[in-house]
């Protein structure tokens, strides 16, 4: 496996940086999860800007032309003759002193791995997941915004610990009102009486990439969708649950909090929806080869 580091290829072995590095002493940095299926990646100018924003909310200059990073992400997937694969694109504040003063890592470190991609069980497409809510609340919007896709994860962590300790594959996060929010690493939605709602990026969840797509494929097969607050009560009271992300695409939830949803089994809409969205990805994105 080659991974790019600040501006080379190198083996495996040889990727290393320092632990005087913000990124690993502080979870100072800005990262991105993208994906590639046979030979495209999916949106990754959607993936690209993201990380550019999230980098600019947290005062950190990337090195690189976004134009560059594109190349680099698609270069780290020619090295590796990947054509389905997961890519992580970090850039951290780099090395610095002791302290926590960003001024003094002069260098951002810009990493890009590209690996196979480790898929979730096919079982769980087909049964759904159970999952909880958990106590650990998502992080208040005026302390982190948790649109800023940082290496500052403890939040996501502290609820995965607790969705683990309930035996449940994924956990959903309140904010402090009590209202949904997201999950540890994926967004939710559910699914009433033919309305599909997804809670406000404003409230405290990270703006999805695959969630923007979802909503996108809904509106086009004629489903009204809605940006909009609920609580744990709409979530046990809603036909339909499923969730987005990169890595677990569109995957049904068939019981929260050991409420079955509707009836115990994915409903309808996001059984269209999974199709929908394997369809569109397969046929979707940038070329990795043929530039
Ligand atoms: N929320 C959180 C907290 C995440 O880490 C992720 C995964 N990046 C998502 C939602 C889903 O976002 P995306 O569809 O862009 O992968």
């Amino acid at each position: 496996m080659l991974v790019y580091l600040n501006g080379e290829f190198v083996p495996r072995e040889e990727a290393k940086i320092s632990v005087f590095d913000h990124g690993l002493l502080y979870g100072d940095g800005v990262f991105e999860g993208i994906r590639s299926y046979s030979g495209r990646v999916f949106k990754l100018d959607e993936h690209l800007k993201r990380l550019y924003d999230s980098a600019k909310a947290i005062m950190l200059r990337i090195p690189l032309e976004m134009e560059e990073m594109r190349e680099v992400v698609l270069e780290t997937l020619r090295r590796n003759n990947l054509s389905d694969a997961y890519i992580r694109l970090v850039v951290t504040r780099g090395e610095g002193d002791l302290g926590l003063d960003p001024d003094k890592c002069p260098k951002p470190t810009v990493f890009c791995i590209a690996d196979k991609i480790v898929l979730y069980p096919e079982k769980y497409y087909r049964e759904g997941l159970r999952i909880v809510t958990v106590p650990t609340r998502r992080n208040y919007v005026e302390a982190i915004n948790p649109r800023i896709k940082s290496l500052n994860y403890l939040n996501n962590i502290l609820a995965k610990i607790e969705g683990k300790l309930a035996n449940a594959p994924e956990a959903i996060m309140l904010n402090s009102e009590g209202y949904v929010v997201e999950c540890t690493g994926d967004n939710v939605f559910i699914v009433k009486r033919g309305v599909l709602k997804t809670p406000p990026v404003y409230i405290g969840a990270l703006e999805g990439v695959t969630r923007n797509c979802v909503m996108d494929l809904a509106r086009e097969m004629g489903i009204e969708v809605r940006e909009e607050l609920f609580t744990r009560y709409e979530l046990y009271t809603s036909d339909e649950c499923f969730l987005t992300g990169t890595a677990a695409e569109v995957i049904p939830v068939v019981e929260v909090d050991k409420r079955p949803i509707g009836d115990g089994k994915p409903g309808p809409v996001t059984l269209k929806l999974i199709d929908a969205f394997r369809r569109y990805a397969q046929t979707h994105g940038t070329p990795i080869y043929d530039t």
